[in-house]
């Protein structure tokens, strides 16, 4: 899709001057910029303001050393981001990414994606990211403990509860968020909301760590259902076997459809049965291993593994759920899952699919649930942890899930009704970036220019 309105035209090319060398950040600001058009044309008065100019800059990025010494005593140097994007409509929210890939342009694509996302769940929350390219694979929990600890020592001095709340990403989970919440406390001597995804013990909130799976399962079938479908004795191929494509394989499979491959970043297995979950929690959840060494415990004789990842969309299914990392469908990918009958494609990763692969799928009436929409569950629900520390109570698992069904429920609707009002029904990425969009340029708008 090709833009045609010179003046978001001439705002990309502003963009891709400004921000060389980030090809992601280009791609996410293209991909809203292409489908926010009709809105350009439609409302003079958020030009007028500036909220488009303003919108893909970020307010605030802060780039830190991390220095920390591993277990043979020797100093090791890690780079440390935290993008503060847009606090328009609340607080900067958004998770920290430990992966070595991470490098500016990865942090501000997040981030962007995050003040849309951010935006649908109905919640007061504006858009962040964070993280390093530190590579918790392969170190020991020390080594961790040191590295979490450094970067908070500076990141501290940019974060609150008021102001930028983290979160967990890909390689921060539930023991990277208690090493940096320890030193958050013992440096400001506060307790407080300041990271979600915590423990249960310390201010943690149930359905937390289902919650980004759970509600791509929600809004996809809101989806489904909506097009006259469901998940029920349907096949379904998931990428990444982390903690969103778990609990993406647990609701799949308690909706009734068969899961029939997870991925990490090595291989995939394929498990015509259907895939073990308890097997492939204790190996990744517990023992940090290899999807690899599903195939040796599981009882199911035709599980297989394949070395390297894209692979796995080749495998038939009815329903494909990436749930790994930006752009792992390509458009080569994408053409394999449509000729094989793959009828839904939703995003559990951020950015999951490159243009060429939302092409694909939208011109062959594949449904397409983009991530922003799609994957919204784990902000959503780190925002309930957010009220229940505010609250200083906690609500139950039934409280926290039925609340987070009935957001990802509302998401799906505000982006089916944008759509159509836009002209675009069914195009549920068109549907999600104006709902996002707007919300936030209507109190960027009231808010003046800052
Ligand atoms: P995890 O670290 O728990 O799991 C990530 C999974 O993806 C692992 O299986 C990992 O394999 C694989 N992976 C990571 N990078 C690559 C790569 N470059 N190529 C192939 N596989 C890769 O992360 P999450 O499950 O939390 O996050 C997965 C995706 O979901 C990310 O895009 C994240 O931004 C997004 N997301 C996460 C949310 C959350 O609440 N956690 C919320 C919204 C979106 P390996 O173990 O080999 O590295």
């Amino acid at each position: 899709m090709a833009l045609k309105n010179q003046y978001l035209i001439d705002l990309l090319e502003t963009v891709k001057k400004r921000n060389q060398g980030e090809p992601e950040f280009i791609q996410a600001v293209t991909e809203v910029l292409e489908t926010l058009e009709p809105v350009a044309e439609k409302r003079q008065d958020l030009i007028d303001a500036g909220v488009f100019e303003r919108i893909v800059e970020p307010e605030r990025q802060i780039i830190f050393r991390v220095p920390w010494v591993d277990d043979n005593g020797k100093v090791q140097v890690n780079r440390g981001f935290r993008v503060q994007f847009n606090s328009a409509i609340g607080p900067y929210k958004g998770g920290l990414r430990l992966h070595p890939s991470v490098y500016l342009g990865i942090i501000k694509f997040l981030g962007f994606e995050q003040v849309f996302k951010n935006s649908l769940t109905t919640l007061p929350m504006g858009g962040g990211k964070g993280g390093s390219d530190f590579d918790p694979k392969g170190k020991s929990d020390g080594e961790v403990m040191r590295f979490c600890q450094s970067f908070m020592t500076e990141l501290c001095k940019h974060i609150g509860a008021d102001t930028d709340v983290p979160a967990g990403d890909i390689g921060t989970g539930a023991r990277e968020i208690g090493f940096m919440f320890g030193q958050y406390k013992r440096l400001r001597n506060e307790f407080t909301g300041v990271l979600t995804g915590k423990g249960l013990t310390y201010g943690g909130s149930l359905t937390r760590t289902e919650a980004t799976g759970y509600g791509l399962c929600y809004f996809t079938n809101e989806m489904l259902q909506a097009n006259g479908k469901s998940f029920e004795g349907q096949t379904v191929v998931i990428s990444g076997s982390g903690n969103v494509a778990i609990y993406a394989t647990e609701k799949a499979t308690q909706y009734g459809a068969k899961v029939v491959a997870l991925s990490d970043s090595n291989g995939y297995i394929h498990d015509p049965d259907g895939i073990e979950l308890d097997i492939v929690k204790q190996i990744k959840e517990v023992e940090r291993g290899r999807i690899k060494e599903y195939c040796d415990r599981t009882s199911h004789k035709n599980a297989t593994y394949t070395e390297g990842c894209k692979g796995i969309w080749t495998i038939k299914c009815d329903i494909a759920l990436p749930c790994a990392t930006q752009n792992e469908i390509d458009g080569e990918s994408a053409a394999i899952l449509v000729k094989n009958g793959t009828y839904c494609v939703s995003e559990g990763a951020n950015m999951p699919s490159t243009p060429e692969a939302i092409e694909t799928y939208l011109s062959n009436g594949v449904l397409y649930g983009p991530a922003k929409a799609a994957n919204a569950g784990g902000v959503a629900t780190s925002g309930l942890e957010m009220s229940q520390n505010s609250e200083r109570l906690s609500w139950t698992f039934e409280e926290v899930d039925a609340k987070l069904h009935g957001i990802m429920k509302e998401i799906f609707k505000s982006c089916d009704e944008a759509a159509k009002e836009y002209g675009m029904a069914g195009n549920y990425m068109a549907g999600a970036n104006i709902a996002g969009f707007l919300k936030v340029a209507e109190a960027m708008k009231a808010q003046g220019c800052v």
